[in-house]
């Protein structure tokens, strides 16, 4: 049993494992059982009534709640050390739940221009016909976000471990620069992962996933969330009327007034999910609340043999740059060191020397890499961003976000080291004699 007498929490390892996820009262069963139910029976009248009305907590309709998703949000807002989540579809559906509660038409964020190429397409396009706008700003300076801030300006999104490039932000000053003019600061940690980086540590009001990535791990499952740190003050000003003003789609209810500091877990569940409806598929979430019980010694081991992968490409003669933060050569290692102390991901880019075409005969020519528009798998992947991921983007905006015609990215997988060295020399290898015939 818990010593009383020990004030010790429990340690990441065990939260892996154990948040969310007691035994099944009425089975014992000792892992999460798969819900794998659309609706649930009501005992009575009041008690349907009283679920309509969020007076109780219970289960309606699995658009909105199921139980497997229920223990899956739990762990992963322990694990974030937050006060409660929103688990949906997609890592894409969890920025968008986000925004729908944010933002009215007209609104607009401040966000890192160094984002997931997606991110950069649904935020440049999708976002603008809701109404949204979008002011994309150079991260390297934290003042930038600070003059991107007008009065319909209602947060900051940034990635603190920025997709594609192994680029890191100052998280703190932003935070600071967030917490000054009164809007949440976002921070997509579907890179670093909770393992790596606690963006609420350093001030940081809202974080998104896509579990999809490293909190699944096998490649198997899409799944986003949106975890809240339960202590940003949406009654502060007047911007976020949606937390602080009756709701017409909920019969008048207060969402901040009635639910405090999980006030907008449940208005992006109650209303953003049950009327967007981009819902959580509840074998989806027990494959990733497996995955995160092993996040911990997973992660070691993306980083060991991302290390190791970084220092040889560094030596390799085909490759002219290695973006990796956990290099000396890296100017973002200090940043880093307080960030991300464990280690900076397994996710980076190179340049290959030979330009466009040398990066597509290197993505060609491996063979226990996987080339495809994913990562975070226990398998090493490889991409050509400039040919793919970011292929929607003008050459101006592959070079700014880190994709350029160069460039190539990996997620170091799990394999032995050696064999994952072997693939990539021979790959290298084999563009640069085509690149000399
Ligand atoms: C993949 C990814 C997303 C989008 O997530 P999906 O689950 O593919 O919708 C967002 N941000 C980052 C950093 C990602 O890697």
């Amino acid at each position: 049993m818990t010593d009383p007498n020990d004030p010790r929490p429990p340690g990441f390892e065990t939260l892996a494992i154990h948040a969310g996820a007691a035994p099944d009262e009425k089975t014992g069963a000792r892992n999460v059982p798969i819900y794998q139910s659309t609706a649930y029976v009501f005992d009575d009248a009041d008690h349907a009534a009283s679920l309509f009305n969020l007076q109780t907590f219970g289960y309606i309709y699995s658009r909105l709640t199921n139980p497997t998703v229920s223990a899956l949000e739990e762990k992963v807002a322990a694990l974030e050390h937050g006060r409660a989540a929103v688990a949906c579809s997609t890592g894409h559906a969890a920025q968008m739940l986000t925004m729908y509660v944010l933002m009215n038409p007209g609104d607009n964020f401040v966000a890192s221009r160094n984002l997931y190429g997606g991110s950069i397409t649904q935020f440049s396009h999708a976002f603008k016909k809701f109404g949204w706008n979008v002011n994309f700003v150079d991260p390297a300076d934290p003042e930038n976000f600070r003059d991107a801030i007008d009065k319909n300006t209602k947060a900051i999104f940034l990635e603190v471990l920025a997709n594609p490039g192994g680029i890191i932000i100052d998280l703190e000053p932003v935070a600071a620069i967030a917490k000054d003019t009164g809007i949440p600061l976002i921070v997509d940690n579907t890179m670093a992962t909770p393992y790596l980086c606690k963006p609420f540590e350093w001030g940081a009001d809202l974080i998104t996933h896509s579990m999809t990535k490293f909190l699944g791990g096998h490649g198997t499952s899409m799944g986003g969330v949106v975890v809240e740190s339960g202590r940003f003050d949406w009654a502060q000003n007047d911007k976020f009327p949606s937390m602080t003003e009756p709701d017409p789609a909920y019969h008048g209810l207060t969402f901040y007034e009635t639910f405090g500091d999980f006030g907008f877990s449940t208005k992006a569940k109650a209303v953003a999910l049950r009327d967007l409806g981009p819902t959580l598929a509840p074998q989806n979430a027990f494959n990733i609340i497996t995955g995160i019980e092993s996040l911990p010694v997973r992660m070691d081991r993306h980083l060991q043999n991302a290390q190791a992968v970084a220092e040889f490409l560094e030596g390799h003669p085909a490759v002219a740059w290695v973006s990796y933060a956990g290099l000396k050569s890296s100017p973002y290692r200090a940043l880093a060191q307080k960030y991300l102390p464990k280690g900076p991901g397994s996710v980076f880019t190179f340049g290959v020397k030979g330009g466009y075409e040398a990066g597509v005969k290197v993505v060609e020519s491996v063979e226990l890499l996987s080339h495809l528009a994913n990562l975070g798998d226990t398998r090493s992947l490889i991409i050509h961003p400039a040919s793919t991921t970011h292929r929607q983007l003008t050459e101006d905006q592959q070079i700014a976000s880190g994709a350029g015609p160069d460039v190539i990215r990996l997620s170091i997988g799990l394999e032995t080291i050696d064999d994952i060295l072997a693939d990539l020399g021979q790959a290298l290898d084999y563009a640069a004699a085509k690149a000399a015939e």
